[in-house]
């Protein structure tokens, strides 16, 4: 498999500033340490409770904040030390689809002249043939040719999150973020928002990175998935491995925590114990530490490093096989 994206230990860290003289007072460690291939055409799931730096870690990837320190690889080549001039075409290559589309909707614009904007920005094309392209876009993602006249609030949730799509997708984009993109859904119409997802991945050959809190659907969706926790990479399998033979005790917590009696196997539900740290004053050793039964005194002082366990999968965890003999 080729990989069109590469994470080299990518950080984000968002200064505090305060006082005065707004000096930084402190940083808040929102992606940690992320080093990660994505392959052409898969959907890569990126697992965790809010504020993991999953949303963070997405927004980096596309350019909209800088990186701290690290790489980032967009089909072998470093986006950082590109001007923005050079990045554009970069930039056109990865789209992103948001949970709530409404919200970059303007209220005021008919849908087709939103979509049409998207030409006009980066297309020489003729009023004419960009009518002509929106139209064939709100085919594609299954809206019709008279939708092009009607506005924001007259489409339903299901309606605008297929408007974001046929944005993501209007200039034929290899990579796309979806950031909690079927979060807001009802279950009928986040499956058919999701079919359509699909379809387009096959036809495109798209690229996912699938952000969610939702481990139901990213199961369904995902070929692989990283579970992230506080800024950082805690485990990452094929959702097929991560579901079945989860390592990480975070990872297995957050699968005890499904609902659904065959998800995650017929594991006990784990609790976790406390609150999510503070991503300003992470925990030392491993971020996990505070809230994992497991944690030893080890786990206080050292940080874990990114274990290879084989067919692909990684874990970041002291006591891995220690656990996996008490399964
Ligand atoms: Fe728990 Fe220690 Fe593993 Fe971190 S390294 S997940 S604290 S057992
Ligand atoms: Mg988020």
């Amino acid at each position: 498999q080729s990989s069109i994206l590469k994470l080299e230990g990518v950080k984000k860290y968002f200064p505090i500033k305060g006082g005065i003289l707004k000096r930084v007072q402190g940083h808040v460690k929102a992606v940690e340490n992320v080093t990660l291939e994505v392959y052409e055409g898969e959907s890569l799931g990126i697992v965790g409770e809010s504020g993991c730096g999953k949303s963070t870690l997405g927004r980096t990837v596309l350019g909209l904040e800088e990186v701290t320190n690290g790489k980032i690889f967009f089909q072998n080549q470093e986006l950082q030390n590109l001007s923005n001039r050079e990045r554009l075409p970069f930039k056109k290559q990865m789209q992103m689809i948001f949970q709530d589309p409404y919200a970059s909707l303007n209220p005021r614009q008919r849908i087709g002249d939103a979509l049409e904007e998207v030409f006009v920005m980066h297309t020489k094309l003729s009023g004419k043939e960009r009518k002509a392209k929106v139209i064939e876009l709100l085919q594609e993602v299954g809206l019709k040719e008279e939708h092009y006249d009607r506005y924001p609030h007259e489409f339903s949730g299901g309606q605008r999150q297929r408007i974001g799509i046929a944005r993501a997708i209007a200039l034929n984009p290899s990579v796309i973020i979806c950031d909690e993109a079927v979060s807001a859904l009802d279950v009928s119409v986040q499956a058919q928002v999701l079919k359509l997802l699909k379809n387009l991945q096959s036809k495109y050959g798209l690229t996912y990175l699938f952000i969610s809190h939702d481990l139901g659907v990213v199961r369904y969706f995902c070929d692989r998935v990283m579970v992230m926790y506080l800024g950082n990479t805690a485990e990452l399998a094929s959702a097929k491995q991560l579901y079945e033979n989860p390592l990480h005790p975070y990872t297995k917590a957050l699968l005890s925590s499904i609902p659904r009696p065959k998800v995650g196997g017929n594991r006990d539900r784990i609790r976790l114990q406390g609150e999510i740290p503070n991503p300003a004053n992470p925990p030392s050793g491993c971020a996990f530490h505070t809230r994992c039964p497991l944690a030893s005194d080890v786990c206080k002082q050292v940080k874990p490093e990114w274990r290879d366990m084989g067919e692909n999968h990684f874990v970041a965890c002291h006591h891995v096989e220690k656990e996996n003999e008490h399964q």
